[in-house]
């Protein structure tokens, strides 16, 4: 089959046949060299190969306090019957809800908290969104008080929806800043934004946390990121964590879990892109979470961008791709560094 073709080939035309053949030569000769470790270029060489173990970069990171966490409440939520919330914080805060705010203007209060006077009290926020949403709703939350608050709109302002898609307000925008002014000198963090969807007729998406920002006394502004964790620690003891892949932060006392913020190490530089993330600090407390590639070690390493939290220290520096989601790992940070990390 293969001889004919040739043959063919070669009463077509001599030249293109010669060409065909040397061709094929080249190749294969490279291939054979390829195997025997002679230095190919690489568009000869298989993909398999290439794969060299690089080291990924390690990503800076600074351990920050966050006192507050906000995650959804239970029960159902609607814009007519309202939303349950339940703040966690280490300090006695104050939660704000604003319903219906506008987009332009929380963009434009959180260019304010960058640009010009901190935002770190309610009566920042309100006078930074100039009266742009329909409803605000406050709370006093004390330190430790897990309570649900329940908020919504006063049934006689008669709303019932934001209007199609797509909207100019958010359903509902939950800000905590610490009710006492000495515990604002404390922590670096002044106040959380987190904006929540609330289904109403025209959008039924159930209600959920679309993203929390965290707003720094420097002026500096950080989304808070979720990391994904294996929520089974394989019997090991330790509650069933249900909140692993929630996104709202937590506290640093044994009961509840702790958050830390890691922006890069540079607070003064221009700095838009950070990434900060927040962890469960349980299971370095004796529930360790085995590597799950060696299933010798605890998880230590997060890779970036997918922000998987699944190998130790050793295994990660022999991988360019997450084991989990085999996404090219771009960068890697320690959850938790020195001698603590080592057990
Ligand atoms: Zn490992
Ligand atoms: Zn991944």
């Amino acid at each position: 089959m293969a001889a004919v073709f040739l043959v063919t080939l070669y009463e077509y035309s001599p030249l293109f046949y010669i060409s065909v053949v040397s061709l094929c030569f080249v190749v294969t000769a490279a291939m054979v060299l390829g195997w025997f470790g002679f230095d190919v270029p690489v568009i000869l060489r298989s993909s398999d190969e290439t794969e060299s173990i690089l080291p990924t970069p390690e990503k800076q990171m600074v351990q920050v306090t966050n006192p507050f966490a906000l995650e959804m409440g239970s029960g159902a939520a609607s814009v007519t019957d309202g939303v349950s919330v339940r703040a966690c914080c280490l300090e006695p805060c104050v939660l704000s809800c604003f319903w219906g705010c506008e987009v332009s203007a929380l963009q434009g209060a959180l260019q304010v908290h960058q640009h010009g006077p901190r935002l770190s009290t309610p009566q920042h926020f309100q006078e930074a969104l100039h009266l742009h949403y329909h409803h605000c709703q406050s709370f006093h939350i004390g330190s430790d008080d897990r309570e649900e608050r329940h908020t919504q709109i006063p049934a006689d302002r008669g709303i019932t929806d934001f209007g199609p898609l797509p909207r100019e307000r958010y359903p509902l925008v939950a800000v905590l800043t610490l009710a006492e002014p000495e515990a604002r000198d404390t922590y670096n963090i002044v106040a959380s934004v987190t904006v929540i969807h609330v289904p109403d007729d025209k959008y039924g998406l159930s209600a959920r946390l679309v993203f929390q920002y965290l707003l720094t006394s420097q002026g500096n502004m950080y989304e808070l990121k979720p990391l994904f964790m294996s929520a089974d620690s394989g019997g090991v003891s330790g509650p069933p964590d249900s909140e692993h892949h929630s996104t709202t932060p937590s506290e640093a006392t044994e009961e509840a879990h702790s958050m830390e913020q890691r922006p890069v190490l540079e607070e003064e530089v221009e700095e838009e892109e950070e990434e900060e993330e927040e962890e469960d600090k349980r299971w370095s407390e004796g529930t360790d979470r085995d590597c799950v590639v060696c299933q010798n070690a605890a998880v230590n390493r997060v890779l970036l961008p997918c922000r998987h939290a699944c190998v130790c220290d050793s295994c990660a520096s022999h991988f360019q791709h997450c084991p989990i989601c085999r996404a090219f790992i771009l960068e890697s940070f320690a959850l938790t560094q020195g001698p603590a990390a080592e057990q």
